[in-house]
């Protein structure tokens, strides 16, 4: 709900791959906008499970990891940092382990509550404006928001670009999980076509610099900053 917003609210979804966190984040710099990676949290909270020895399958492990989770990052675009119970994640939530747990994590329903309710407030308090990311924040955080936006890009350019970020890795098999959890989580929310009133900006046959361009046109065009 855009409820008491004052700013300007960019939601972009996507698959994973699609680039939107790196687009968003430099949009956001571009626009002078606060940045927020809502995929960062789930991936804090998997992480949590881990820390914990707790099964990220087991529903009611996982709820228990709720308990005092206290979820920070950076809001300016130009930071990178996590947090997580005070401690520095900003790394630890990207390794394999943690991206193979975090689909389990997510579909438990009362974790998306609660993340949810901490993404609402940090869109509320945004000012002159946010970009946030993740699979449901055109349908479900912000359906309200000012420019709504699904990023997508052929499968086999989102392996491609991911396969850059992950060099060590088997080329093929981070097609595989990809897709895996591309699938695992669209199961839980739609964000593989766009919702109603929503933007499509397909990035295949974009560079990086022709798709923040494109994304902060958007912006400029359908909300008049
Ligand atoms: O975007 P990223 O790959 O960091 O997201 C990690 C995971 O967090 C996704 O695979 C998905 O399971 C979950 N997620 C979600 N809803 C969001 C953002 C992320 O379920 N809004």
């Amino acid at each position: 709900m855009r409820g008491a917003a004052v700013g300007v609210i960019v939601a972009v979804d996507g698959p994973a791959g699609s680039g939107k966190s790196s687009v968003s984040r430099a949009a956001a710099a571009a626009l002078g906008y606060d940045f927020l990676d809502t995929g960062a949290a789930y991936r804090a909270l998997a992480w949590r499970v881990l820390e914990q020895g707790a099964d990220p399958e087991d529903a009611t492990a996982v709820e228990r990891a709720l308990d005092g989770f206290a979820f920070e990052s950076a809001g300016d675009p130009a930071e990178r940092w996590v947090r997580v119970d005070g401690v520095d994640v900003t790394d630890a939530i990207r390794t394999p382990s943690v991206t193979a747990a975090v689909s389990g994590i997510a579909r438990v329903p009362a974790v998306r509550t609660r993340l949810n309710d901490g993404f609402r407030a940090r869109l509320a308090a945004a000012e002159p404006g946010v970009v946030a990311e993740g699979r449901d924040i055109t349908t479900v955080v912000a359906p309200h928001a000012d420019v709504r936006v699904l990023l997508t890009a052929s499968p086999e350019v989102r392996a491609a670009r991911r396969a850059k970020e992950l060099p060590d890795e088997d080329r093929s098999a981070v097609a595989r999980s990809m897709a895996e959890r591309d699938a695992k989580d669209s199961r839980v929310v739609d964000f593989l076509e766009a919702a109603e009133g929503v933007t499509t900006l397909d990035s295949t046959d974009l560079d990086f610099d022709g798709t923040v361009d494109a994304l902060v046109a958007l912006v400029r065009q359908t909300a008049d900053v």
